[in-house]
């Protein structure tokens, strides 16, 4: 997605080795008409699938997941990151090892939000490891639901998430994929 490309080269922040700050318009000011945008594409992208329900984890990605839910008229579910060792059992729970803060935590989503039948789209701001991703497929499996796709706002290309979910046969669109980005200069390279 064009739009996203230029913000990135714009205002993305390149932090060595290997994060990407999007603080001024993604992560922590939001730029409300450039996720409209990105929520449409996403609609463009799975129309057709059938999609019921709209997943993401708190609280990056629940922004941009909003606007694609919104777009497609389905609702959204943002899994909670729960710290507490007795998980209730009326949730469906997985770990994921958060690749920015270096720790691990158990996500869940009630029982009650996603279930058999569900025909999910899985959302999120970046793709790097594939942790988040990974996490949120096992919500949808204990649930009995169907992932039919993921919607990434930015994948770092560089890093394994994206091409080991394509090769278990995830559908994975991605608006911009980062190939390389350099710390020293800056520089940003997209896949074309
Ligand atoms: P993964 O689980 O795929 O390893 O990493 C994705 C998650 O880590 C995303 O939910 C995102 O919040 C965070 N993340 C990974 N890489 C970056 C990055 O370069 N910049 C930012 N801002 N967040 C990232």
């Amino acid at each position: 997605m064009k739009l996203l490309e230029e913000r990135i080269r714009k205002d993305g922040v390149v932090k060595p080795p290997d994060i990407l700050k999007v603080d001024s318009f993604l992560n922590h000011q939001i730029d409300p008409i450039l996720i409209r945008e990105m929520g449409r594409e996403f609609k463009r992208l799975f129309e057709g699938e059938g999609i019921t329900k709209v997943i993401t984890v708190e609280a990056s990605g629940i922004a941009i997941a909003i606007e694609a839910a919104a777009e497609m008229g389905v609702p959204l579910v943002f899994a909670k990151k729960s710290r507490s060792r007795n998980i209730a059992n009326d949730v469906w729970t997985a770990k994921v090892f958060s690749f920015t803060h270096g720790n691990t935590n158990d996500i869940v989503i009630s029982k009650q939000y996603l279930s058999q039948g569900d025909r999910v789209l899985i959302i999120d701001d970046f793709l790097a490891n594939g942790e988040a991703v990974r996490g949120l497929v096992s919500l949808c499996e204990q649930a009995g639901a169907e992932v039919k796709g993921v919607g990434i706002a930015i994948e770092k290309g560089f890093q394994p998430g994206g091409k080991e979910l394509r090769e278990k046969g995830f559908r994975i669109e991605s608006l911009a994929i980062i190939e390389s980005m350099n710390g020293e200069t800056g520089e940003i390279v997209f896949r074309s």
